[in-house]
């Protein structure tokens, strides 16, 4: 750390601002006071440097001398990240509640990869290769899941002179690589500042899906691998369920959670919830491949402000390996949050409902690091990053101004509604609301792999459903009874795609996922009956009797039935064939 001080002219909560650090940057970490807090500069303005301090000012007042660190706010990244716990400036908070109790303590500083943790290094490059920036030198067997690639790190060019199997902690050398600027020492660990997107060699558009397991997102609002999503909704409406969801059931090999408390201990149940849960893929314990980021209610909004950013860069980083990443920011309100407050200390003009000017352009900035790539590296290979953020509007309000500037970036709207939470239809994902500009991507894909007509389906379904909320209007007006009864047919088979194929609930072994071959089958079925049941009517059956047929009773358990054994669909269709055939007419 430099000696350059400044000194503190003002303190204003989180933000302190400090005189004389002479040829200081903006985003420049310094230490703040005797008790050296993190801070991070955040505006420049002649001479004074308003620093955004990561912990309690308290005690904090002017006078007291400031460090400068000449380093941006910048995240270490190596193995150790997986089953880390970190605050969002990484800081292990595992490890902090270890060694100093409930509380942590302010300038506490313990690294944020364990160095006590010895890893085997296993060589992959060669002496005399020729290397660059992200070439894999090498891999660590970081989990029970996760393979941790080591590579050459940003500006490093040259020819690997030294490399072998070591064991050590991350510090350890692992490789020489002869530069046109003399040897350069590689060890396991490299950092990064997060405010920056880590360089990517392309970026193409989204192209594979990211299947969820969850019905109503996979068949009409799905994701791809790289894609950007987000979910509004008021409290209570499923917001965590769905990304707990997704870190479970997605098709993606790396998750990275990042937690902005709603409630005072809501946090405290993430922090306990999630190192519980189980990797349904694999039965080994889901932080094997996730790494958490978890902001209390009672840490300081600066460090909230950031910890999209060290999740992002963290998420970035697993994607330059080669991996498919998810990161889930949950609630990313707290986040704009946060941003207004800091906004609002340094006095800045404000936007809308006090959210600062730059609030759509930050949100952008977090939302564009997501994508499909082709990595740094000469093996050209290909790695995504997805994201899907939370995000909670007062009064589950969707034009406030966050919803609003989500939207304009995100490809996918998970709209909730506390109507059908209300009425526990969850997922309470609005299909009226909703959409999804990767559906013709999937759909394509969909009907080439299952060798089904997996588009044609979704869009009668989704006409079905469209036509309902009309006939909803008019059964206010004028009764059920005056509507003809083929409409009334229509409205059974809605019933049916809410309740048979929409509904699904997270917490039932059989229901908790579903894969897309029996999403295929489930739907069908009901779309079968549809439409046997619409000419059967024409031809003079009764309408109670296609209502009441005895296999709407097994459709609607269909949602149980065992992904191994999806033959009981074909008997459950011959059923419901021969039910309606047996009609009289
Ligand atoms: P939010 O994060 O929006 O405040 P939660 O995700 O905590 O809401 O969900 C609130 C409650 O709704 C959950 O505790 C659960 O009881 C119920 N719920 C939400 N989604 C589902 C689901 N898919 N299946 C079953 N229950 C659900
Ligand atoms: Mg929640």
């Amino acid at each position: 750390m430099s000696n350059v001080q400044g000194v503190v002219v003002k303190v204003s909560g989180p933000l302190v601002v400090a005189r004389g650090l002479e040829n200081a940057r903006m985003y420049e970490m310094v230490r703040v006071g005797e008790g050296r807090l993190f801070g991070e500069i955040i505006e420049i303005r002649s001479g004074d440097c308003s620093i955004q301090v990561y912990e309690e000012t308290e005690g904090i007042g002017p006078g007291q001398p400031v460090f400068r660190t000449e380093e941006a706010l910048s995240v270490e990244l190596g193995p150790g990240l997986i089953r880390s716990i970190y605050d969002g400036v990484q800081r292990p908070l595992d490890k902090l509640h270890a060694s100093f109790g409930e509380y942590i303590v302010r300038g506490a500083e313990s690294p944020a990869l364990d160095r006590s943790v010895q890893w085997d290094f296993v060589p992959v490059a060669k002496v005399g290769d020729t290397v660059s920036h992200g070439d894999i030198l090498g891999e660590v067997d970081e989990s029970k899941l996760v393979s941790h690639k080591i590579m050459v790190p940003y500006g490093v060019e040259g020819k690997v002179s030294r490399i072998a199997p070591v064991t050590g902690n991350v510090d350890t050398v692992v490789a020489v690589i002869d530069t046109s600027k003399g040897p350069v020492d590689i060890s396991m660990v490299q950092r990064w500042p997060v405010r920056k997107p880590r360089p990517v060699a392309k970026k193409m558009p989204p192209v594979q899906p990211m299947t969820t397991g969850q019905r109503v997102l996979d068949m009409f609002f799905p994701l791809t691998q790289g894609g950007t999503a987000c979910v509004p909704g008021p409290f209570g409406s499923g917001k965590t369920v769905v990304q707990h969801q997704l870190a479970k059931w997605a098709n993606a090999q790396i998750v990275v959670y990042v937690g902005c408390g709603e409630r005072g201990n809501e946090m405290t149940d993430v922090l306990q919830e999630f190192p519980a849960l189980i990797d349904p893929k694999t039965g080994e314990p889901l932080m094997e491949r996730t790494v958490l980021i978890a902001n209390t209610s009672n840490m300081p909004v600066a460090a909230r402000e950031a910890s999209v950013f060290t999740g992002i860069t963290i998420a970035e980083y697993f994607r330059d390996m080669g991996y498919s990443v998810a990161l889930m920011a949950d609630s990313t309100s707290r986040w704009a949050e946060a941003m207004r407050e800091m906004s609002g200390r340094l006095e800045e003009m404000p936007g809308e409902e006090g959210y600062p000017a730059y609030l759509s352009s930050r949100i952008a900035s977090f939302y564009e690091r997501a994508g499909n790539v082709i990595c740094k590296g000469s093996d050209e290979r290909n790695g995504t990053l997805s994201i899907i953020g939370a995000v909670s509007p007062p009064g589950g309000d969707f034009s406030e101004p966050v919803v609003q500037a989500t939207l304009r970036v995100v490809k996918v709207f998970w709209g909730l509604d506390d109507k059908l939470a209300f009425a526990r239809h969850f997922p309470a994902i609005n299909w009226l609301t909703s959409y999804s500009l990767y559906q013709e991507v999937v759909d394509a894909l969909a009907n080439e792999k299952l060798q089904q007509p997996w588009k044609e389906n979704r869009s009668q379904a989704m006409s079905i459903l469209q036509r309902e909320a009309e006939l909803d209007e008019l059964v206010r007006l004028v009764g059920m009874d005056a509507l003809p009864q083929s409409d009334r047919l229509l409205l059974q088979a809605a019933k049916m795609i809410r309740e048979d194929f929409l509904h699904q609930n997270a917490f039932d072994d059989r229901d908790t996922y579903t894969s897309m071959e029996k999403q295929f089958k489930m739907l069908d079925l009901i779309l079968t009956y549809f439409n046997e049941a619409r000419p059967a009517l024409e031809a003079g059956a009764l309408l109670n009797s296609l209502l009441s047929l005895k296999v709407l009773e097994d459709i609607a358990r269909a949602k149980l039935i065992e992904e191994n054994a999806l033959h009981q669909f074909d008997a459950i269709k011959d059923k419901l064939t021969r039910e309606i055939a047996a009609l009289p007419r």
